[in-house]
């Protein structure tokens, strides 16, 4: 499940920041390396902190495993990515690198689809062949 950040609640108890854990499934279709897929959920912790101006900023790791073919010699195999990442999201049309969110509540899925993107390795190899 992927928490979302209620801004509105936070300020109205002067609670300007805070840590979140958890995990969630992750979209599949976002893997593109053949015979490869996520062997468990990805794991998020991240930080935020409410600023005076009701922008949200939000910073943090999140990781997830692969599990699949090398991409070389196609033996079976597994690695652990993990990715820091930071966003600020503004109660507002999003500018540019920025996320917006609106009715007070921070949505934080974009965010995190486009973390793991990101993260996401062009290829899975094996110890040996990391290597060579
Ligand atoms: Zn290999």
């Amino acid at each position: 499940m992927i928490p979302q950040i209620d801004v509105r609640n936070c300020v109205a108890r002067k609670s300007y920041a805070g840590e979140l854990e958890f995990s969630f499934a992750a979209e599949d279709e976002l893997l593109d390396i053949p015979f490869v897929s996520f062997a468990s959920p990805v794991t998020a912790h991240l930080r935020y902190e409410i600023f005076e101006d009701d922008a949200v900023e939000v910073k943090g790791t999140v990781s997830f495993t692969l599990r699949g073919e090398c991409s070389r010699c196609l033996t079976e195999t597994e690695e652990t990515f993990s990715h820091e990442a930071e966003a600020l999201f503004l109660p507002a049309e999003p500018l540019g690198e920025e996320y917006g969110y609106s009715g007070g509540v921070v949505d934080l899925k974009e965010f995190l689809r486009d973390t793991v993107a990101f993260a996401l390795p062009a290829r899975l190899l094996c110890e040996t062949c990391k290597e060579e």
